[in-house]
């Protein structure tokens, strides 16, 4: 793909080609298992048929086919749709050690940097829960060094902060009286 073709990116930094491809052989590959085990293995004879097998995987392929449209026509409402669409469907086979995306432990770090300054965001992934299904609230990104003052338990000058300036801060031993972690109280 030649640079001026890349279409506007969506939000979510899991919406590519590579990975709608994944989920959609994903969904596939567990569409068949369930022909394979369940077509006609019921106590009366049900479980999924032929036609549900492929009226479910003309619906995936439907949705990567969306998923295509949408990503040369550069629409990112339209990519994000047609990538949950995929993942959705996948959804009751989150078990399985295929599952296309990682699942969170509560320890995964957001993977969303900020897009201009590229620092990271210090929230985590919920337990049980995708790195695409991200966390609740909206993003907390935070400079690496800040992130490591706060480790520290350093205290640090949050007016500065917060009005673009380089964060004053220093080590509670080497605190006084007149701190600003006080009379911000
Ligand atoms: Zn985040
Ligand atoms: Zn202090």
């Amino acid at each position: 793909m030649n640079v001026h073709e890349v279409p506007v990116r969506a939000g979510n930094p899991f919406c590519t080609p590579e990975s709608a491809q994944r989920w959609h052989d994903f969904i596939a590959a567990r569409l068949l298992d369930d022909l394979r085990t369940e077509y006609g293995c019921g106590p009366d004879g049900s479980g999924p048929g032929p036609w549900d097998y492929r009226k479910a995987l003309e619906a995936a392929s439907g949705d990567l086919r969306s998923f295509t449209t949408a990503w040369s026509g550069g629409d990112p409402e339209k990519i994000e749709d047609a990538w949950w669409g995929l993942k959705n469907t996948a959804r009751p086979w989150k078990a399985h050690p295929d599952y296309p995306e990682p699942i969170s432990d509560g320890t995964m770090p957001c993977p969303v940097p900020e897009p201009e300054s590229g620092h990271p965001c210090v929230k985590r992934i919920p337990r049980g829960w995708t790195p695409s299904e991200g966390h609740g609230g909206g993003h907390f990104w935070e400079a690496p060094k800040v992130t490591e003052l706060h480790a520290a338990g350093a205290h640090i000058d949050n007016s500065a902060l917060l009005a673009g300036q380089p964060a004053k801060w220093h080590l509670p031993k080497d605190c006084t009286p007149d701190c600003w972690k006080w009379r911000n109280r």
